[in-house]
């Protein structure tokens, strides 16, 4: 929908599996202007910080604008030739199997439609598969297992209108911000309402909790078992429900009853035995429970097992179909759904049809496909491992960066290096993946695409484009559909726009289905470009009738031949691989607040790359005293795959002898800071995601003889050379956080080698301290900064940083400008805690000694966390530590 008098834009936001309608209008210095939309359902008008920082990441710096071939510049008749050859030869020398497409949860719908019919249906190989295998491909397992179908039973109305929400392996906090705030809010009126978290991490999630349950990492099984034990045990059964609806619950039950008793259950998961019988009795008791799960369980060498455990409970209380109830996948990717309802994954085929032959002659006459693949192909991991091999010799990788977010990353980066064809079609020049690709077809961006995304609750919601093309960016459909022509299959792909892609899928969804397939959404059929443009979300199944389905499953009719759910029974196992003397930790892995996967876009952001500005490692403080960690310390963190290097975070909120690490940092950001790099490529037998969350590592100090900073007005054309750095925008500067091994006495020699324009800096140096401290000022201006000595001697960054928004130094602020810090009477803010309003530690700790001792009141006096609210639960945690204990209130 587009507004005639503001021209503002409705679309969607890029980021979660939220899926947040956002109102956006362009800006004429290459910003935008973005607000949530009141009218969307995921969000009514909430955006967490990400969403709320769009409007800084749309500008073209750093855009891939015209096609490379060869890391020569080129132009799209000769790229899309080359990659047509390419495919064509290795075809015909090694067969269609050589060639492979790998995806990406931020494909819109049409795009994805577009390249799985190409690979599947024309190319002819089953080797089609997308990184949303590695966040929730467990749970599309689990739910056919289940359900016979990949279907979310609820949607995001059930979380607040439990009366139990279990959040298992879920940061929801962090990941799904305005979730969460919808969560908070009901809780806040519903005095009734409970919320158990079951992590081993104690996150900013838990700030709602009334349970938390830290179990050991792994142990998720044993859990569940028990409680489906102790749900049979306690006559918590929904007889009725079990005995018409449901199979499979006497060797599910038998199962879990070898797992023991509460105390069995507890030692196993090495929890009190206390609070494993209160979140039983919680859960017994509770008959409004929804379970919502996430990539902690998912990304497990046993996450469909731990899927379906959880589903087992829902099962036997008949907790599924009705309001407030229900098992409940959270995605982590804005169109991770409407991706398995085109079939990206190598186990699908296609509109929720997997390999049966009816399914395959099916889909092959819908699309006249000449060369349909009859099976499936391999998944994530293994197809990367396949391209290591040789064995695949030409992928074509579309919105992701799998040298960076695959597990066994260094092994991926080389693999890729080393193949015969490697295609990106990204909307960034500089990727740790463009860097190793031979053709790059620029890509539009967010902000310029034009189609549908599908978020967790199964909303079809339409990504509009608000701003023009950029030079020679091309849609992603049109660069298929110009391959598609070079191979022969032009007239399967004579699109002339979304529009008639979408068309196209939802006729497909509704072929032959006759409701024996849950994905359809054939009461779209027909929409004429204007209706298409026009389209309210939309929650599927949407059949003939034309309405939308908020719930299924309400009939008790399932997708199995039986048309009753399924029980699974589930043995517990270990993770594939366990800590030992040489690797004697657990590393998890997941994200931070306000970055998104590999920081392409976030990246952009200075308001969002000031909350965590370098590649870390959380550790426990004891196992930090074990493994002479230091806080603020470098540490290296190896496994038997690989290793990377990060800022060392003291957190007790950590189990002992488990750390955490973000996946975020790639080879743009820093020096060695891919944690991907370390994870092991264990992968789920069923499911294909790796094990995201259990690497055994081992971490050390990682030795540094000086640490310091490096502020600088323009970007230098290089990153520095030493042995460490991270790199991140600020408003009017950027940022370096370095390290180094050299001699101090050598400190000024390696300072002006990090300067590259020794002569125009004023210089401090104080050998006996072991610091050296530079500054540059041009014209009244700072330009820029340099700060080196041991660790304790570093001021803090936010005051310098601030002097670059100065048209003009003050003769009291050069005055203290070598000492790094403000000038008497100046205040320093501190770390950043609230990105929406540039609010820093240092100012909440006085507003809280001021005497605001409720989130609220900080809000109140001081703006932070008055907007989005995703630092709210950060607030309040510096109310319990600085607060006096006397005046706490909890949140
Ligand atoms: Fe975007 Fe945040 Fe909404 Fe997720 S919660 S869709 S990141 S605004």
């Amino acid at each position: 929908m587009h507004d005639q008098h503001s021209q503002t834009i409705r679309t969607t936001c890029p980021y979660c599996g939220v899926g947040c309608g956002v109102l956006a209008s362009r800006d004429a210095d290459n910003t935008a202007t973005i607000q949530g939309d009141p009218e969307h359902p995921a969000n009514y008008g909430r955006l967490c910080s990400k969403g709320a920082a769009l409007g800084e990441t749309v500008d073209l710096d750093g855009r891939l604008l015209h096609p490379v071939v060869h890391g020569e510049r080129s132009d799209w008749d000769t790229a899309l030739e080359t990659v047509a050859d390419g495919l064509r030869r290795i075809i015909a020398e090694h067969g269609p199997e050589a060639v492979a497409f790998y995806g990406s949860g931020q494909m819109l719908t049409e795009d994805y439609y577009v390249s799985n019919k190409l690979f599947k249906g024309f190319i002819g190989t089953p080797h089609v598969d997308t990184n949303s295998r590695l966040c929730m491909a467990s749970a599309v397992t689990g739910h056919k297992r289940a359900f016979g179908s990949d279907t979310l039973p609820g949607n995001y109305a059930d979380l607040e209108e439990a009366e139990l929400l279990v959040l298992a392996g879920s940061n929801l906090a962090w990941c799904h911000p305005v979730l969460y705030q919808r969560v908070k809010a009901a809780k806040a009126e519903n005095p009734d309402m409970r919320v158990v978290v079951i992590d081993p991490r104690r996150t900013d999630t838990c700030e709602i909790a009334d349970l938390h349950l830290p179990l050991a990492p792994g142990t998720d099984v044993w859990l569940w078992n028990g409680l489906l034990n102790h749900l049979a045990r306690d006559g918590q059964v929904d007889y009725v429900f079990l005995e018409q609806h449901t199979e499979g619950f006497g060797q599910a039950i038998e199962m879990a009853r070898s797992g023991g008793s509460v105390p069995d259950v507890a030692a196993q998961c090495d929890l009190p035995e206390g609070d494993v019988v209160q979140f039983f009795r919680l859960f017994t008791r509770t008959e409004k429970t929804v379970s919502l799960f996430s990539q902690g369980v998912n990304q497990s060498s046993a996450g469909t097992d731990k899927v379906n455990a959880i589903i087992n409970c829902h099962l036997l209380t008949g907790r599924i179909g009705r309001p407030g109830t229900g098992p409940f996948s959270i995605t982590g990717q804005p169109n991770a759904m409407g991706g398995r309802e085109v079939g990206g994954l190598a186990n699908q085929l296609a509109a929720h049809m997997d390999f049966a032959p009816e399914d395959v002659d099916r889909v092959r006459r819908f699309w006249d496909a000449p060369n349909l693949v009859t099976g499936p192909g391999d998944k994530a991991v293994d197809l990367f491992q396949a391209v290591a091999r040789g064995e695949i010799k030409a992928v074509w990788i579309m919105s992701t960066n799998p040298a960076v977010s695959l597990p066994d990353a260094d092994r991926v980066r080389d693999a890729l290096r080393e193949c015969e064809l490697v295609v990106v079609s990204e909307a960034m020049a500089h990727t740790d993946t463009t860097e190793v690709a031979d053709v790059l077809l620029p890509a539009l961006a967010w902000g310029e695409k034009d189609g549908t995304v599908t978020n967790s609750e199964r909303r079809i919601s339409r990504q509009r484009p608000f701003l023009p093309a950029p030079g020679e960016t091309r849609a992603d459909w049109q660069a298929l559909c110009a391959v598609a022509g070079r191979l022969g299959f032009g007239d399967a792909f004579a699109y002339s726009g979304p529009d008639q892609i979408f068309d196209e899928h939802v006729r497909l969804s509704a072929f032959e289905n006759n409701g024996r397939r849950d994905f359809d959404i054939g009461g779209l059929a027909g929409m004429a470009r204007a209706a298409y443009d026009a389209m309210a979300p939309r929650q599927w199944p949407v059949r003939a009738d034309g309405t939308d389905t908020p719930r299924l499953f309400a009939d008790g009719r399932y997708f199995t031949e039986s048309g009753r759910a399924r029980f699974l029974p589930v043995e517990p196992h270990a993770p594939v691989h366990r800590p030992d003397p040489q690797f004697p930790l657990v590393l998890n892995t997941g994200r931070v607040r306000d970055h998104w996967h590999t920081m392409t876009r976030t990246g952009k952001a200075a308001r969002l790359s000031t909350h965590a500005v370098e590649p870390f490692v959380q550790v426990h403080p004891e196992d930090a005293r074990v493994f002479g960690l230091e806080q603020g310390g470098l540490a290296r963190v190896g496994s038997q795959w690989g290793h990377f290097l990060g800022r060392v975070v003291l957190d007790d909120g950590q189990r002992r002898g488990n750390v955490f690490a973000p996946m975020h940092w790639s080879a743009q950001y820093a020096v060695k800071g891919r944690a991907d790099a370390v994870v092991n490529p264990a992968t789920d037998p069923l499911s294909g995601e790796p094990e995201y969350k259990h690497t055994p590592v081992a971490v050390a100090p990682a030795h540094a003889t000086w640490h310091g900073f490096m502020l600088l007005r323009e970007r230098p054309a290089e990153h520095p050379h030493c042995a460490w750095w991270a790199f991140a925008r600020g408003g009017s500067f950027v940022r370096y956080e370095l390290a180094g091994n050299d001699d101090p006495d050598a400190l000024p020699t390696v300072a002006r080698d990090l300067l590259r324009n020794g002569s125009d800096w004023v210089e401090f140096e104080d050998p006996a301290r072991g610091t050296y401290r530079a500054a540059w000022i041009a014209e009244g201006r700072l330009m820029g900064c340099l700060f080196m000595g041991p660790l304790e001697t570093l001021p803090g960054r936010h005051w310098l940083a601030s002097l670059f928004d100065e048209a003009t130094l003050s003769s009291a602020d050069r005055m203290a400008l070598l000492s790094g810090r403000p000038p008497a009477g100046a205040p320093d803010v501190g770390r950043t805690v609230c990105s929406c309003f540039g609010i820093g530690e240092n100012t909440i700790v006085d507003t809280i000694a001021g005497g605001a001792i409720e989130p609220a009141a900080v809000t109140a006096a001081c703006q932070a966390g008055g907007n989005c609210g995703s630092c709210v639960p950060e607030i309040q945690n510096l109310i319990l530590r600085h607060a006096p204990a006397a005046n706490r209130r909890t949140a």
